[in-house]
């Protein structure tokens, strides 16, 4: 028999009890122990064949080796390389580079080998589907795209990510928000941390793998999506689809922390009337700004109720679930009295909350405001709900797609990572709600770099989160037999 023995990696081999044979054989990897192969030792034994040799083990060990090699060929420029290209398309959400973007990726993910599934969604059909969940800019076309690798004995690991980014803006900006300008150990641009950098790192864990000849006994599928800024119309459509796995992880900007549970976020619409007159004779008139501010009051004070006791996951944040109102428009002519506002904003969403619940809150909130004011009363505010709706989403924080990140994690960095919530919606309710697929958050960058001008992501990051993935996906997917 072979026994692989103590850790020093000593083989012994026996031909019916007699005739001990043992020897070592070391990988070449710094800091490993050396492994083990049982025709190595088979043959220094000169025992041919050799009786009731137990390979598996050596097998193992040589998968490991791979794994070792797949870690050591990441490198930082490549991935800079990667995220430079995938920033180089302005990929606003429901621009025709969302398209773009997505033809890109499909030719990255043939280019390291990987089965690819690239369709047109269609986009009117979706948006019918009775738990379609929401869009705010209008498409001519949209594309799915998947890629496959493993042979889909085990576990199927989904890794998803989008490739729609926010408009840059007009301010702010020192960098070029396309160009993918790389200086103080950071790439920038709109896009790096949200969340072209978690793609660049999920294409390069692959070809790491497949490149030290890792092979797979599950499968690991990159879902690339559209449409995750404006409601999720991508990742619900390769849902439909049939693309789905036994657990996921999205790439989100999380500072390599684990975020096992996101908030959800409503997109709304307030419609305050006035009365339009000459502003000479103001006083005949009802001014819609002023009715707006009193309703903005009472939203602030809403705010403030729905924060006072957040989720043991929110505990570290200042405000988890804010009211924010992103467009306001009122009036149309300077000097008239404003007939009417429409702000457009956000309402997050508790964990464990019901989106009907969080709807119901605001409105109420909304009407008794309107209640308080003689105008109001007879004029009330019109409360819309429309676009993004993004339920909150949650695993729990012991469930086994958490604690192997988290352990993958600790595998690069010799410590465990903080396992948290995130204030913001993200795909998670969709894969984790929808699909029942248990998903956490995990990426390179920082959330409050996102949506905001000098968008940037650390280059550490995108090595330190992409060798996490590596060691991911092979425990996830298991190496199957060299
Ligand atoms: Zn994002």
């Amino acid at each position: 028999m072979v026994d692989l023995g103590p850790p020093c990696g000593s083989v012994w081999v026996s031909r019916d009890g007699f005739s001990w044979v043992h020897g070592r054989i070391t990988c070449g990897h710094p800091g490993r122990r050396p492994s083990t192969f049982a025709w190595w030792t088979a043959s220094l034994s000169g025992v041919n064949p050799p009786l009731n040799v137990r390979t598996r083990p050596g097998l193992e060990e040589r998968a490991a080796c791979r794994v070792a090699d797949a870690l050591a060929a990441v490198r930082a420029e490549d991935l800079v390389a990667e995220l430079r290209a995938l920033l180089a398309v302005p990929s606003v959400t429901g621009s025709a580079a969302e398209s773009e973007a997505q033809h890109h990726v499909e030719r990255r993910l043939r280019a390291i080998g990987m089965d690819t599934d690239l369709w047109e969604i269609d986009v009117a059909a979706t948006a019918a589907d009775p738990q379609f969940p929401g869009m705010e800019a209008d498409r001519d076309e949209a594309w799915g795209l998947v890629g496959a690798w493993g042979d889909g004995q085990g576990s199927t690991l989904v890794l998803n990510g989008h490739v729609d980014v926010v408009p840059p803006g007009g301010v702010g900006w020192t960098a070029e928000p396309w160009a993918g300008q790389v200086r103080d150990g950071r790439v920038w641009g709109r896009g790096a941390c949200d969340m072209k950098a978690g793609l660049a790192c999920q294409l390069l864990a692959v070809r790491a793998l497949r490149d030290a000849g890792v092979r797979l006994r599950g499968r690991v599928l990159l879902q690339s999506v559209v449409g995750e800024e404006d409601g999720g119309l991508g990742t619900f459509a390769t849902l439909r689809r049939g693309h789905r796995g036994d657990l996921a992880v999205i790439c989100e900007p999380t500072r390599g922390q684990v975020v096992s549970a996101t908030a959800g976020a409503l997109t709304f619409r307030l419609v305050v009337p006035g009365r339009s007159v000459h502003a000479s004779a103001r006083l005949e008139g009802v001014d819609a700004v002023e009715k707006y501010v009193h309703v903005r009051a009472a939203l602030r004070r809403l705010e403030e109720r729905r924060n006072a006791a957040p989720h043991p996951l929110m505990a570290g944040y200042r405000l988890p679930y804010p009211i924010s109102v992103g467009t306001l428009a009122a009036g149309n002519w300077a000097s008239s009295v404003p007939d009417r506002v429409v702000a457009e904003g956000r309402l997050g969403v508790a964990l464990g909350e019901t989106v009907d619940d969080a709807r119901g809150e605001l409105e109420r909130a909304v009407a008794a405001a309107c209640a308080d004011d003689p105008w109001l009363r007879s004029h009330p505010v019109t409360v819309q709900w429309w676009g993004g709706q993004f339920a909150p989403g949650q695993v729990e924080p012991d469930a086994g797609v958490t604690r192997l990140v988290a352990a993958a994690h600790a595998r690069v960095h010799g410590a465990a990572p903080a396992v948290l919530g995130a204030p913001y919606g993200s795909d998670q309710r969709l894969l984790t709600g929808l699909a029942g697929v248990p998903t956490v958050l995990y990426g390179p960058g920082d959330v409050r770099q996102a949506h905001a001008p000098d968008e940037s992501v650390p280059v550490g990051e995108l090595v330190e989160v992409t060798r996490t993935l590596v060691q991911l996906i092979a425990a996830a997917c298991g190496p199957g037999p060299a």
